[in-house]
């Protein structure tokens, strides 16, 4: 019988754990269920890379690194930053296993007790629980209502924001929408940032994965925001390299300071291997292969509108990621579980995205799968 904190009292274990926990039940009782739940790119991680690593590992590179991260890989972390655009040096980076320790250890850093936090929604499962968890509360704005866009949703998001306001957590392209924010609204995050004196995490996570010829736009790029943006990014999703669990926040010096501590004190450093690993990823030897993904997500995002156009079924087109909104029955959650318990087919309910009434596909998954999951959806009535 422990006394537990009330820290992690606040926060519900991740509903996307529940589905796929689900998923495995069905395939341990000998269902094959398409499962189109997980956030992780199907493909293995580029030859180069694993090599890079190996070649690490006969190399004796096994012990700590300094905290912050490797000086090759902060240096080429920071070289990519400043191509950009971000006015980037190595000593504002830190390395950390997997993007979501960078968020957790910026959240840390800047939140206090009571100060306010905005999420635009859908919005990511963990940006709640790691608010939560630094003792923060949520203010939210939904972009639902606006086929998931910031730029028509501007003048809510500057009715939410005001002097009170410490942070906002920018995530474009977005996990789950696919949604891809334009330039003028990044420059309208830009002008209330700068009006209010708030902070913004750019989460940058899906950058390489983007389709229609769009290029993506830094937010610690446009003037005003170099003081005041922490970009997090990572390699597990353009470089299909989920369980080495690599990424990393760029940052002003006094932020990493801060963080910096955290950062000593919980992990120590990023596997060290994994690190040069890191550094081979952001070479320009692994751009055909990044660009090959890109283009077989590109191909299956086009794939999916049309089977479910064929069906009826509209939904707002990603310009990125590997994410598509369904848009179901309100209660989303009965939705996917009965699609998952009579199609086979795994979902995550929009309400873990604070998106009730849709259902988040992954499209991280073959082009013969995700017909086969159209097929059963329809066949079972679920679409
Ligand atoms: N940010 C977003 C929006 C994500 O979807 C994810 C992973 O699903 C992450 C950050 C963290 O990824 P990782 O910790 O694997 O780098």
């Amino acid at each position: 019988n422990f006394d537990f904190s009330d820290r992690v009292g606040r926060v519900e274990p991740s509903a996307t754990l529940a589905i796929s926990n689900l998923a495995s039940e069905l395939e341990a009782q000998g269902e094959d269920v398409v499962d189109l739940s997980v956030g992780a790119p199907d493909f293995p991680t580029p030859d180069n890379i694993t090599q890079a690593a190996k070649d690490a590992l006969d190399a004796g590179h096994t012990s700590y690194t300094s905290s912050n991260g490797i000086p090759e890989l902060k240096d080429a972390i920071a070289a990519k930053l400043r191509g950009n655009g971000v006015d980037a040096e190595a000593d504002e980076v830190i390395v950390t296993p997997g993007g979501k320790q960078a968020l957790f250890e910026t959240f840390q850093t800047l939140v206090d007790d009571g100060d306010e936090v905005v999420l635009l929604d859908p919005a990511w499962v963990s940006y709640e629980a790691m608010v939560k968890l630094a003792g923060g509360t949520l203010s939210r704005v939904d972009l639902a209502q606006h086929d998931f866009r910031l730029e028509p949703a501007l003048d809510e998001l500057a009715e939410t924001v005001s002097d009170e306001t410490k942070l906002l957590v920018v995530n474009s392209p977005s996990n789950p929408t696919g949604g891809v924010f334009s330039d003028a609204a990044l420059e309208g995050v830009r002008d209330l940032a700068v009006e209010h004196d708030f902070a913004v995490i750019s989460d940058e996570i899906y950058e390489r994965i983007v389709y229609d010829g769009f290029e993506h736009t830094s937010l610690g790029s446009l003037d005003g925001m170099e003081d005041r943006t922490i970009t997090i990014n990572g390699f597990s999703k353009a470089f299909s390299m989920t369980g080495w669990r690599l990424g990393y926040l760029h940052a002003p010096s006094d932020l990493i300071a801060q963080a910096g501590k955290l950062h000593s004190h919980s992990v120590s450093c990023a596997v060290n291997f994994v690190q040069h690993a890191g550094v081979e990823a952001l070479s320009e030897r692994t751009d055909d292969d990044v660009e090959e993904m890109r283009q077989a997500f590109e191909a299956r995002r086009d794939m999916l509108v049309d089977l479910l156009a064929e069906h009826d079924v509209d939904v707002a087109v990603p310009k990125g990621a590997f994410y598509m909104m369904l848009p179901v029955d309100d209660d989303d959650q009965a939705w996917c579980e009965g699609a998952i318990q009579d199609a086979k087919v795994a979902t995550v309910p929009g309400s873990a995205f604070n998106a009730p009434g849709y259902a988040r596909i992954s499209y991280a998954a073959s082009e013969e799968r995700l017909r086969e999951a159209v097929e059963r959806l329809a066949e079972h009535d679920y679409i």
